[in-house]
């Protein structure tokens, strides 16, 4: 522990989710409640935490805002705000994600990543789309995984009246190429169809 030092955490959510085992929840490996803690929970103590989002930054004078108008001062700041996901940025995602009887879903967000499980397990036939979106993610690797994780769901029954295609903005399969070259492989090998260079 740092002498003479005081840390404060300024951040609304009270719950929290372990993201990496989003996956795995689509997966059908772990449920949402084994994946979430509250987030009390998770702050060492001897951390303040002040359960409000910040409003507006004035690094000339080493303060923040918060949104009751509280005003802050620090000595040194840490900004890691993480990614908003924005689905309503794509015309009728939402409406298709959020209604249960449409197959669509995502792991991105906890609140579907048990739907997703549920579509993996109960489709019996047809096209299973899956996507590495045009902007930045949370995981470059998890939109890999949850294809690799369905094409092993499938392989229980139904993969012969199914096919698999993965799309992807890049060129490749992914950026590293001595990654890249090797995935290749599992692709083919799980007769996975490869979308590259498609938004
Ligand atoms: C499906 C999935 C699978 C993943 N798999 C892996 C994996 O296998 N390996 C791996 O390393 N990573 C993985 N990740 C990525 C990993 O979870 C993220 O990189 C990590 O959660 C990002 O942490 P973060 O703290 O930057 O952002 P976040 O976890 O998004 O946290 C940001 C926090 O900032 C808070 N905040 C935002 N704005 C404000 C504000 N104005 N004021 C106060 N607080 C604010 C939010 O409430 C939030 O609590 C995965 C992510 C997902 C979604």
């Amino acid at each position: 522990m740092i002498p003479k030092s005081s840390i404060t955490l300024l951040d609304p959510i009270q719950t929290h989710y372990y993201q990496p085992g989003l996956t795995l929840v689509g997966a059908g490996l772990m449920n949402l409640k084994q994946n979430r803690r509250n987030q009390k929970d998770l702050i060492p103590s001897g951390v303040k935490w002040i359960e409000e989002r910040v409003t507006s930054f004035d690094p000339q004078n080493n303060s923040v805002k918060t949104e009751s108008g509280t005003k802050l001062d620090y000595d040194y700041m840490v900004i890691c705000t993480g990614l908003e996901i924005r689905l309503d940025m794509i015309e009728g995602l939402e409406d298709s994600i959020k209604d249960d009887s449409c197959p669509v879903s995502t792991i991105y967000l906890p609140k579907y990543a048990e739907k997703t499980h549920r579509l993996l397990t109960t489709i019996e036939k047809g096209n299973f789309l899956f996507s590495f979106p045009n902007t930045p993610i949370k995981c470059a690797g998890a939109p890999q995984k949850i294809c690799y994780i369905a094409d092993d769901i499938l392989r229980r029954g139904v993969r012969p009246s199914t096919s698999l295609h993965y799309f992807t903005r890049l060129p490749r399969i992914f950026g590293v190429e001595k990654y890249a070259n090797e995935l290749m492989k599992v692709v083919k090998d799980r007769d996975i169809n490869l979308h590259t260079r498609h938004s």
